[in-house]
């Protein structure tokens, strides 16, 4: 266990303005604060961040971190709260642990293992600052040290499992091979013994029998470069059993197959040297085809920068051989904390490193590292921008689902399934209710509750930020509306044909696609449905020659337009002539039925005369009725006589109904059950929660209307339903 005076002298060695005193107070308190708890190892608990602190030293990290490390268990393990940290050692240091606290809390909700990549990410975006990820990493490589005290197999597995999938390959992301290495290598050991035992035993045989191989090309190889006046570090090493073990799986390869084995590194003092020294490789081995890689011209994700090649080398053995200068080689090794320790340190400057190449993110820690005046302020701006446009939620289950930023429990459900998207009517995020509006944050639990009565709702549009939530709700909506249109358009079509003396035939539909500009007959029926297009114009198109079917003079006023086109059948109908069944009227009289309270038989009528156009019929009750309050004389007392017959009278209804999909199908569907028939509609209001719109029916007396809309205001999707008074 490094002792306090060793960690702090260690600190100062590398930076000699560190906080000497802070340092020593957050030994003191972590050491305090965690008391007598002990380790599986039997080891004081507070060993733990001492050794964590240890690790970062080596990356020669700021006094921040350092006292991070040492109190990074602190809040989670002890009573101690981050407000009480920043009490002692300042915000920094609080908003640090609290980080490291938090990925903490995440891990130990991970039971799944399934969603590796998101979760990656998810800490990723949770890191905030690198340091936060620098002194998890460090927590993870010391808990994987000490990690064959746990006695209990299954969460030395999980443990383990979860180093090769998470940890691993973010140490590998920043760049830090060092870690990434003994990560895998310590997971391996736990997940895999024999496998690692035996590539252990096989590569000490081969170290053996081969007669000290490493040495041998090592040596040859420092000789070659020296011939040729180039200054350059050879180093050989048998690469990790885990790497080995990975490339036999990935290749499904044996052992023996297994060439390269053997590693060696060439670190020489510049750029241009690299490439010296590959072309006097080149030109003294034979090259094995397909190994050559510049990763100098085209770094790596990661920032890492390289030429790799492989060789028939010294011996006659196959070798692969790694050249860089001395700063990509502690990229490779460190990664970000690297850049870091090289503008801290007396280590030469990265500007040779910014690269337009390199992973964006890197670049941009490279920037702030360029136009910083000190670290801490490069660490004071360096954010993990990386994955901030993004939100990681749970699903119950433990799935990882990942979001844009502003995303909706709607978005969620959408990302989780269509269906459920589809069926969605709430959430419940971290176990409480949240409007379907509600913006979700990292490390959420989301739940969503389904109905299957539920449809997608246009007004989920205002909030969603999903692409696949938008375009499915919006596909949605215009297929649900089309077939209602669709089917509405097709009665009204076939009525008004019905209405002529045609016989309806789609055919004769056909025919006039061209004329009414649309691509199919279902395109016409839904112009008809949308009141885009009228029954009477349909007609016209295709008896252009009927002279009945004349256009109307208003043509904004689809209802007034049908009642100013008579239909054949009308013509003849008592409507125009004295066979009305209506008592009281003097013969030969005309007779007209008011357009403001269309009266049925079996209504209580009253009839107005007017000179030079007869009568008008309205009912008892008809508003307009009060305009005459003061001319009695044009009262004419009238009544529907008994044998009333079935001829059909218009009956107009005010009808409010939701905007949602589903509602004017029903609409119809209602009205044709109940034998009456639509002549006409038209939308009079419409907004996002419902529309207006006045619907002309062909009843037979004032009791089938009273029927139809009995059975309209039964239905859910429709709020309102009055006979039309105007
Ligand atoms: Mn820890």
């Amino acid at each position: 266990m490094i002792r306090q005076f060793e960690l702090v002298e260690t600190v100062k060695g590398y930076d000699p303005g560190a906080d000497e005193d802070a340092l020593n107070r957050a030994y003191v308190f972590a050491m305090k604060a965690h008391g007598s708890q002990r380790r599986a190892s039997g080891d004081p608990y507070f060993s733990h961040p001492i050794e964590v602190a240890g690790i970062l030293t080596q990356l020669k990290l700021d006094s921040a971190s350092i006292m991070t490390a040492l109190l990074h268990d602190t809040v989670e393990d002890t009573d101690t709260t981050v407000a009480e940290i920043e009490t002692r050692f300042g915000k920094d240091v609080a908003r640090l642990v609290d980080g490291v606290t938090k990925l903490t809390r995440i891990e130990l909700q991970s039971e799944s293992s399934k969603d590796a990549e998101n979760f990656r990410k998810l800490v990723l975006a949770m890191s905030e600052d690198i340091r936060v990820l620098l002194v998890k990493l460090a927590d993870r490589l010391h808990n994987m040290r000490t990690l064959h005290f746990v006695s209990a197999p299954e969460k030395r597995r999980r443990i383990a499992l979860e180093t090769m999938e998470i940890y691993a390959p973010l140490a590998e992301r920043i760049g830090m091979q060092h870690f990434k290495d003994e990560l895998e290598d310590l997971a391996f050991r736990e997940l895999n013994p024999d496998a690692r035992e035996s590539i252990v035993k096989r590569l000490q045989f081969l170290q053996e029998s081969g007669g000290n191989l490493d040495a041998t090309v090592t040596k040859e190889l420092s000789e070659l470069f020296r011939k040729d006046g180039l200054e350059a570090e050879v180093t050989g090493r048998m690469k990790a059993p885990y790497s080995i073990w990975r490339k036999m799986q990935h290749k499904d390869i044996g052992f023996e197959q297994l060439s390269d084995i053997m590693a060696f590194r060439v670190i020489v003092n510049s750029v241009s040297a690299c490439y010296h020294a590959l072309g006097v490789l080149h030109s003294h081995y034979s090259v094995v085809p397909g190994r050559f890689k510049d990763y100098i011209s085209t770094p790596k994700l990661n920032g890492y920068r390289s030429l790799h090649t492989g060789l028939i080398g010294p011996a006659r053995q196959r070798i692969e051989v790694q050249i860089r200068t001395r700063e990509m080689h502690e990229i490779a090794e460190y990664g970000v904390a690297a850049h870091w320790l090289y503008k801290q340190g007396d280590g030469p400057e990265p500007a040779g490193s910014v690269d337009g190449r390199q992973y964006r993110w890197v670049r941009e820690l490279l920037d702030i590292l360029e136009h910083a005046s000190n670290p801490e302020e490069f660490l004071e701006h360096t954010k993990l921008a990386m994955f901030q446009d993004q939100v990681f939620c749970f699903t119950p289950k433990g799935e990882l689902i990942s979001l844009p930023r502003g995303a909706t429990p709607v978005d969620f459900a959408y990302a989780v399934h269509s269906e459920i998207g589809d069926t969605c009517v709430g959430a419940k995020v971290n176990g409480r209710m949240v409007p379907l509006k509600h913006q979700l944050a990292n490390g959420d639990q989301v739940e969503v509750m389904t109905s299957k009565n539920q449809t997608p709702s246009p007004d989920w549009e205002k909030f969603i930020v999903t692409g696949k939530a938008k375009a499915r709700i919006r596909r949605f909506i215009r297929q649900r509306e089309r077939a209602e249109y669709m089917e509405l358009g097709k009665q009204i079509v076939q009525k008004a044909f019905r209405q002529q003396g045609y016989e309806f035939t789609e055919k004769a539909l056909q025919g006039i696609l061209k004329k009414l500009k649309a691509e199919t007959v279902e395109d016409i029926y839904v112009h008809v449905g949308r009141g885009n297009t009228t029954a009477n114009e349909v007609i016209r198109a295709v008896f252009p020659g009927d002279r009945q079917a004349q256009p109307a003079r208003s043509d904004d006023e689809a209802i007034d337009a049908a009642e100013a086109a008579p239909p054949k059948a009308k013509a003849k109908s008592h409507k125009k002539d004295n066979a009305v069944p209506i008592k009281g009227l003097i013969p030969g009289m005309a007779v007209h039925f008011a357009h403001c309270c269309h009266p049925l038989p079996g209504e209580r009528i009253v009839g107005i005369v007017t000179t030079g156009k007869g009568v008008t019929v309205h009912t008892i009750d008809c508003q307009t009725l009060d305009n005459f309050q003061d001319q009695p004389e044009r009262w004419v007392d009238l009544a529907w006589s008994t044998d009333s017959s079935n001829d059909p009278y218009t009956g107009r209804l005010h009808v409010t109904l939701a905007n949602e999909p589903g509602s004017l199908g029903s609409l119809s569907t209602t009205i044709g059950r109940n034998r009456a028939n639509i002549t006409n509609l038209k939308i009079v209001r419409r907004n996002v929660d419902f529309f207006e719109m006045l619907v002309d029916l062909e009843v037979t007396n004032v009791k089938h209307l009273t029927d139809v809309m009995a059975a309209l205001r039964a239905m859910p999707t429709i709020t309102s339903v009055e006979r039309a008074r105007t």
